[in-house]
C-alpha cells in the first residue's frame, strides 16, 4: 500500500521510575528500587508506535542541551524517526516524568515538562513544509498551547488531516476542537471536555455526539479494555470492542492506540480498518511492561490480526 509520512507535534520526557514498598507521605523518604529510565512522553511513544509500525515518521519537539536531549536524539534515529524538528532549548534542560509504582501498581507522577513545554508556534512553523506533505499530522495536548494551536492552523491551511488525543487535559476552544479531524479521547478526557460521566458505550454515544454537534467530524473515544466507540454523525455509531489480553502493564496504551491509528490511516486503510489496527497495537502494547519500549512491531501486529 503507499503511504505518505506523519508528522507528530508533541512532547519527550524521560521517564525516571522507580517501585516503593509504600508511597511517602509528605516529608517522607521512603527506600525504593528497582530503578528504570526510558523514553517517554506522549508525542515520543505515539512516535514509536507509528514507526514501528512501518511509518515515516516526523517528531517535533524540543529538548534540552543536556545528556538527556544527546539520548533523545539517538533514541528517536533509533527507532528510524527523521529528528529534523527536534530542537534544542539553551535553557531549559529536557523534561522528565518522576514515576513512583508501589506493591499495589498505583502511581504517582510528576511531570516536568522542561524543554518541550517551551515549543513555540514559529518552532512549528518550521515544519510547515513536512506538515503541508504529511498524510497525517498527530498531536497531543502535552506541549504548549501555541504549538497545538499552529500545527493545527497549518494542518488545515494545507488540508492536512489531523488526529488530536487530547491529553492530558486541558481547557481548548470549540474553536480549536473544530480544526481537528479525528479526536481520541479516552473516558476521563471525553468526561473533562463535555461535562457527561463517560463510563461504558451508552455515555460514550451521549458525549461523542456533544463533540460532534461541536464541529469535531470524528471522534474515537478509547474505553479501556472495551475497545473504542467511533461516531462520524452517521447513524448511532460503532464500538469496536477491545481485543482480549493478558494486560501486564496498560500504561501507553492510549499512546499505542494514537500510533497505530495514524499509521493506518496514512496507509490509507479505512476508519474501520484503521481503528481494528490501533486496538491491536494497543493490546499487544499492554501485554509487555514500559510505555515506548511496550509498542509492537508491524510483525507482531500482522500477526495477531491473522490468528483473531
Ligand atoms: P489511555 O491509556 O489513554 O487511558 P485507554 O485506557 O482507553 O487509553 O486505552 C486505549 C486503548 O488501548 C483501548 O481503546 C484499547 O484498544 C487498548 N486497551 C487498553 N487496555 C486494554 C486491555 N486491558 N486489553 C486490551 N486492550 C486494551
Amino acid at each position: 500500500m503507499s503511504q505518505g509520512h506523519i508528522t507528530v507535534v508533541g512532547s519527550y520526557v524521560v521517564d525516571l521510575m522507580s517501585r516503593t514498598p509504600h508511597m511517602p507521605k509528605p516529608g517522607e523518604t521512603v527506600l525504593g528500587g528497582p530503578f528504570r529510565m526510558g523514553p517517554g512522553g506522549k508525542g515520543g511513544n505515539q512516535a514509536v508506535a507509528a514507526s514501528r509500525q512501518g511509518s515515516q515518521v516526523f517528531m517535533v519537539t524540543k529538548v534540552g542541551e543536556d545528556q538527556f536531549g544527546k539520548d533523545a536524539l539517538q533514541n528517536f534515529t533509533r527507532e528510524r524517526i527523521d529528528t529534523s524538528y527536534v530542537f534544542i532549548d539553551r535553557e531549559e534542560a529536557t523534561g522528565v516524568a518522576l514515576i513512583a509504582v508501589d506493591d499495589q501498581s498505583e502511581n504517582m507522577i510528576v511531570v516536568a515538562l522542561g524543554a518541550c513545554g517551551r515549543l513555540t508556534s514559529a518552532d512549528v512553523e518550521q515544519a510547515e513544509e513536512t506538515i503541508r506533505n504529511s498524510a497525517v499530522v498527530l498531536v497531543q495536548l502535552e506541549t504548549s498551547l501555541e504549538a497545538v494551536k499552529k500545527t493545527l492552523e497549518l494542518a488545515q491551511k494545507h488540508g492536512v488531516p489531523v488526529i488530536m488525543n487530547p491529553a492530558p487535559y486541558q481547557k481548548i476552544s470549540k474553536e480549536l476542537l473544530q480544526k481537528v479531524t479525528y479526536l481520541t479521547p479516552n473516558e476521563t478526557e471525553a468526561s473533562l471536555l463535555t461535562g457527561i460521566e463517560v463510563t461504558d458505550e451508552e455515555s460514550a454515544c451521549l458525549a461523542a455526539k456533544v463533540l460532534y454537534q461541536w464541529g469535531v467530524p470524528q471522534v474515537i473515544i478509547t474505553l479501556g479494555k472495551k475497545g473504542c466507540y467511533y461516531y462520524n454523525g452517521r447513524n448511532t455509531g460503532t464500538l469496536y470492542p477491545g481485543f482480549q489480553v493478558d494486560a501486564v502493564d496498560t500504561t501507553g496504551a492510549g499512546d499505542a492506540f494514537n500510533g497505530g491509528l495514524a499509521h493506518a490511516l496514512a496507509e490509507g486503510q479505512s476508519i474501520s480498518e484503521a481503528i481494528r489496527c490501533a486496538n491491536a497495537v494497543a493490546a499487544l502494547s499492554v501485554t509487555k511492561p514500559g510505555t515506548a519500549p511496550s509498542m509492537p512491531t508491524k510483525a507482531e501486529v500482522t500477526r495477531f490480526l491473522q490468528q483473531r
